[in-house]
């Protein structure tokens, strides 16, 4: 169903004001875990501004370590959907589970699928039964025919809406957290319709490197990003090293949109 062959056209996405695909650039850019009121308001006020039209945030968090912090659960989708009401921004975050399905998606717009779940096959039968969109995020040792099997759990189930997120896979390079293939956005193009989304955060490990890579995504021809910022990523309680301040993701938009033009 994801096929190129089938469907020539490219599927854009739409979810209130985010919009990804032929020809669109969207960007979803706000912390890796929602922590508090003002920590999520502030990031969304900050990234609407630089001209992001969605927010991210973590409530439920897959971290590799049980003793790190799991995220602020229903209390962080409250805290989205607050956010939400202030600015417009559409709400993009992961859910875990299929029993956590219908909690997520009654306060978000997107559901992520994270990398770690891209090939639980139960979640992903459930988020296509879903009538939100689907972010869903490549494994870090997935093939790419794998990771488009996994899309067509989703499609399969009957939801079209599903965005294709490189954000990374496991390489023996050890400077950055992932190795980032942008080769993978061309490639994905010629094989599917689905709007495909770069995650340089996740994709890199260093904020230092996100700027770069994010206006590279744009210039291979990304249709989104997605893209980890914070207030005080000195303080972040997750993936602060990875975190835009709100003037880097500010340049790193004018920067973006310079190369949308040019290309
Ligand atoms: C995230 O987006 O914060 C995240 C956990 O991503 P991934 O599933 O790609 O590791
Ligand atoms: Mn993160």
């Amino acid at each position: 169903v994801a096929s190129r062959e089938l469907k020539p056209d490219p599927t854009q996405i739409q979810v209130g004001q985010f919009k990804a695909g032929a020809g669109v650039v969207g960007v979803m850019a706000g912390p890796c875990s929602v922590e508090s009121e003002e920590q999520i308001v502030s990031s969304a006020h900050a990234v609407k501004k630089a001209g992001a039209t969605a927010l991210r945030g973590g409530a439920f968090k897959p971290r590799t370590s049980p003793y790190s912090f799991q995220g602020m659960k229903e209390e962080g989708l409250k805290l989205l959907a607050l956010a939400r009401e202030e600015t417009g921004l559409a709400i993009v975050t992961e859910v875990m589970s299929t029993e956590e399905v219908d909690l997520v998606a009654k306060y978000s717009d997107v559901l992520q699928i994270g990398a770690r779940n891209m090939q639980n096959y139960r979640l992903l039968e459930a988020v296509g039964n879903s009538d939100r969109a689907v972010l869903l995020k490549r494994g870090a040792s997935a093939t790419i025919e794998e990771f488009l099997l996994a899309a067509e759990y989703i499609l399969n189930e009957g939801n079209p809406n599903v965005m294709l997120c490189e954000r990374g896979i496991r390489t023996f390079e050890t400077h950055t957290r992932f190795t980032l293939p942008l080769a993978t956005v061309p490639y994905l193009h010629r094989k599917t319709h689905l709007p495909v989304i770069i995650d340089p955060s996740h994709g890199t490990g260093h904020a230092y490197l996100v700027p770069d890579m994010s206006v590279a995504a744009v210039a291979a021809g990304a249709d989104g990003l997605i893209i980890e910022v914070h207030p005080t990523p000195e303080t972040a309680a997750s993936d602060g090293y990875q975190s835009l301040t709100f003037p880097q993701f500010d340049e790193t938009m004018a920067r973006c949109a310079r190369v949308a033009v040019a290309v």
